[in-house]
Order: C-alpha cells, then sequence, then structure tokens
C-alpha cells in the first residue's frame, strides 16, 4: 500500500477488489493451463519467479488508490507464491524486484513496505522450509494467516508511522483488502496443491504402467524361451548318457545343464516379476545370513573392483519372505555399489532393527548420483552403464514391495550413495 496523490475517498470501488484478484488469479491459472504435465520444464523455478513477478507487477499496476494516495493491492499473494514455489533464491529476487518498482514509484508509503517486505522475506524462508512437510489443510491455513497478518501490517504500520488520520472508509477498505488477500491465498494456494498432487500421481501411475508392460512382456519372451530350453536340456542329458566319453568332456556338460539351470532360474525371477507370491513360496528368512551369502557370492566379483566389502550385523532380524528374493535384492543392490565404487572403494553393508523393522543401510563412496538419477531409480531399462539392464533395481523394489518393505535413497554426486531399506519384522 503506497502514498500517492490521488482521487477522492469516496470513490473508493469496492468492485476494484474483483480486479485485483483477477490480476493476480489470470497469469496463475495460464501458467497451470499452459503446462503441460507429461512435459518437465527446464528451469522451472526461474520461469516461476517471471511468472510471479509479472502477477506482482500487474496487481501494482492496477491497485486501488485512495485518496492521499493509499494504493491498496494483493501484492503480497505473488510474492509468497514465489517463495512457496520458486525457492528462497527465487522469492529474493522478486522481493528485489519489487524493492525496485516501489521505489520507481516513490512516496512516502514505501517505508512500511519495505520494512514489512524485509521482514516478512526472512519469516518466509523459514515458513517455506515447513511447508512442503504439511497436509494440504495446514499448508492453506497457515498461508492465510500469514498473509493476513503480513498484508494487514502494512497498513498498520503506515498509519503508526506517517500518522495518518483514520476513518471509516479508510479502514474498511484495508480491512477488504486484508480478506481480498486471504482469500486469493487460500484459492491459488488450493490451485496450486491440486496440479501439483495430479502431476505426482500421473507420475506414478505412468512409472506403473511401464512396468505393468515390462512384466508382461517378460513374461511372453520368458515363456517362449523356456519351451526350446527344456529340449536343449533333455538332450544334454541323453548325451551324457553315453559311454564313449572322457571325463572332461563329461564335465563340459555338466557345466552346460548348471548354466541351463541358472537361466531358468533368471527366467523363473522375471516371470515371477509381477504377480504376487504365493503364500506357501514364503517362509521365515534371517536377513544377516542372507546378506552374509550374498556378499560371499559377489566376492570374486569386487575383488576383480578393487572394492572393500564390510558388514556390520547388529541385531538379528527374521522377516516373512523368500530366501532367494531377498539374496537377489542384496546381489543387486551390493553389485550396483561395488560398480559405483570401483576401483579401490568401500562398500559397507548394515542390518539393524528399529521400530519393528529391519533397517538395511547399504553405503558406497563411489560417483553418486543427481536428483534426476534418483528420480528415475526402479524404471524399467533405467541405466547409466554401456553393458547395464536396468532391470535390477525394478526387480528388487518389486521384491522390497512384496514382503511390505520400503527403500530410500540419498546420495550425492563424486561422494556416494545410501540406500537404506525397511522391511517389517515377523
Ligand atoms: P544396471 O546396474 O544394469 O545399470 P540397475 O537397475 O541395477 O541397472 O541400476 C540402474 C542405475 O542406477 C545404474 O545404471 C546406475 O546409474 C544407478 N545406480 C544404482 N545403484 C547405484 C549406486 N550405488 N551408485 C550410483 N549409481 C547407482
Ligand atoms: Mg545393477
Amino acid at each position: 500500500m503506497l502514498q500517492h496523490k490521488g482521487v477522492d475517498m469516496m470513490s473508493f470501488q469496492y468492485n476494484n477488489i474483483l480486479i485485483q484478484m483477477l490480476m493476480v488469479l489470470f497469469p496463475i491459472i495460464l501458467y497451470l493451463a499452459l503446462t503441460n504435465d507429461r512435459q518437465t520444464i527446464k528451469n522451472e523455478h526461474s520461469y516461476w519467479g517471471y511468472i510471479c513477478a509479472i502477477t506482482m507487477g500487474l496487481s501494482i499496476a492496477f491497485s486501488v488508490k485512495l485518496d492521499d494516495g493509499i494504493f491498496l493491492d494483493l501484492r503480497m499473494v505473488p510474492w509468497f507464491l514465489s517463495f512457496i514455489y520458486g525457492g528462497t533464491a527465487v522469492g529474493i529476487h522478486v522481493t528485489i524486484f519489487f524493492f525496485v518498482i516501489r521505489f520507481v514509484i516513490g512516496g512516502t508509503g514505501m517505508i512500511p513496505a519495505f520494512i514489512v517486505m524485509f521482514l516478512s522475506s526472512f519469516v518466509m524462508c523459514r515458513f517455506r522450509s515447513r511447508f512442503h512437510h504439511w497436509g494440504r489443510k495446514k499448508k492453506i491455513m497457515l498461508s492465510v494467516l500469514f498473509l493476513v497478518v503480513s498484508s494487514a501490517s502494512i497498513p498498520f504500520l503506515g498509519t503508526i508511522l506517517l500518522e495518518q488520520p483514520i476513518n471509516f472508509v479508510r479502514l474498511s477498505s484495508y480491512v477488504c483488502f486484508v480478506i481480498a488477500n486471504g482469500i486469493t491465498v487460500w484459492l491459488t494456494i488450493h490451485l496450486m496443491e491440486s496440479y501439483r498432487e495430479k502431476k505426482k500421481l500421473l507420475k506414478e501411475i505412468r512409472k506403473n504402467e511401464k512396468l505393468h508392460v515390462v512384466g508382461q512382456m517378460a513374461a511372453s519372451v520368458a515363456h517362449e524361451i523356456r519351451n526350446p530350453m527344456t529340449s536343449v536340456r533333455g538332450f544334454i542329458q541323453l548325451l551324457s548318457l553315453s559311454k564313449n566319453m572322457s571325463t572332461a568332456e563329461r564335465g563340459y556338460l555338466n557345466v552346460c545343464l548348471n548354466e541351463l539351470d541358472r537361466a531358468n532360474a533368471i527366467i523363473s525371477d522375471y516371470l515371477a516379476f509381477g504377480k504376487i507370491q504365493d503364500i506357501e513360496k514364503l517362509c521365515h528368512v534371517d536377513v544377516s545370513s542372507e546378506a552374509i551369502q550374498s556378499i560371499k557370492s559377489l566376492s570374486s566379483y569386487s575383488v576383480l573392483h578393487g572394492v572393500h566389502v564390510s558388514v556390520d550385523i547388529c541385531d538379528r532380524a527374521v522377516v516373512i519372505g523368500s530366501p532367494g528374493k531377498l539374496q537377489q535384492m542384496f546381489v543387486n543392490l551390493i553389485k550396483n555399489a561395488i560398480e559405483a565404487a570401483s576401483p579401490n572403494g568401500h562398500v559397507n553393508v548394515k542390518i539393524h532393527t528399529y521400530n519393528q523393522q529391519v533397517e538395511i543401510m547399504i553405503a558406497d563412496d563411489g560417483e553418486g548420483m543427481s536428483a534426476q538419477q534418483i528420480e528415475n531409480l526402479g524404471l524399467p531399462y533405467y541405466s547409466t552403464k554401456e553393458k547395464g539392464t536396468g532391470l535390477g533395481l525394478m526387480v528388487t523394489l518389486q521384491i522390497i514391495r512384496e514382503m511390505g518393505g520400503h527403500w530410500k535413497v540419498s546420495s550425492h554426486l563424486n561422494e556416494g550413495t545410501l540406500f537404506t531399506i525397511m522391511i517389517p519384522l515377523l
């Protein structure tokens, strides 16, 4: 709210409030309508910053002027949104933008506006860091409260500092604008939150769709491969019955049979993918012994990559699952960690129980991942390796879900990665 040489107090039109609300809502609705939820916009935050700056500019350009030069507008709303959905840096830029245009307009009214905006920016930084952890109801309620308090404090401070006379029309227009601020922020937060929830949901659905397609494809391919393999196995068995064969030749046939069985086991895993595990296949599994077994089977692999694998078992943990699948989970995760940490790196596997759950932590000091990479983890065929299949983590995630567990990934580029898996105890 600004000081300005102006129009008669009685000329204050309450329907101007509606124009103000439109000025604030229009760019935001346009943004929501134009951003396609399939594409992710590059520099989304700066894009949002521009939207907020334009909205703020429009709001100030169409402000309602009172007779002694007080400007009433909803600029606090885009300013608030710039912090919430753009981040602190974007918020500070929009604040600076406001200071500049406010300075250009001039007038004594800028002093209370500057003081309030400056102080609110500090509060906003803290508010923002908590905002995204709240539920939608709390977000809306506290945002409305914040906006009402901060937008009321400008005329309040102005009245005290500039010793303005207070009368009924002035007071009622202040009250109207404070309420308009509250309503507009309620509406915008509501719109933004619904949009973000929808976007998140769509992402999840697309991810599941892909997994479903892979499951179907894997099942049909695996099924087709199994038939010729069965006949190959039969003929090899017949061949091994032959009497005129050297011990070495018999050894080769055994290797063939073992490898065929291994291939068959892998196919079974893919066939199992996407299907709910049979109840009778589940049994009590000791997590630590499966971990040790997996590390043992990877020992030559880790030596080959020059990576040292250590294990800390703090508690004995028994879960319901299948031993083979649990081992497959460990092997996939530890193998990735070895590949990321190689050469001369360290991988640590820690198992402890916590809150009726077993917590498995697999840490490496390898190449780490960017936020974008972390988001893609578990998607079929997502791999950054030349010879990667991008199926390992997809299967792993499926196994974890089957056991009623979940995972957390924290990673920093060139520092390392920590996979934390939580599975409910027996
Ligand atoms: P693959 O190992 O065949 O590439 P995965 O599904 O096992 O497929 O892993 C997918 C991708 O996830 C890897 O290509 C790699 O980029 C990333 N990744 C997985 N684990 C780690 C890790 N511990 N450190 C860094 N990147 C990892
Ligand atoms: Mg892998």
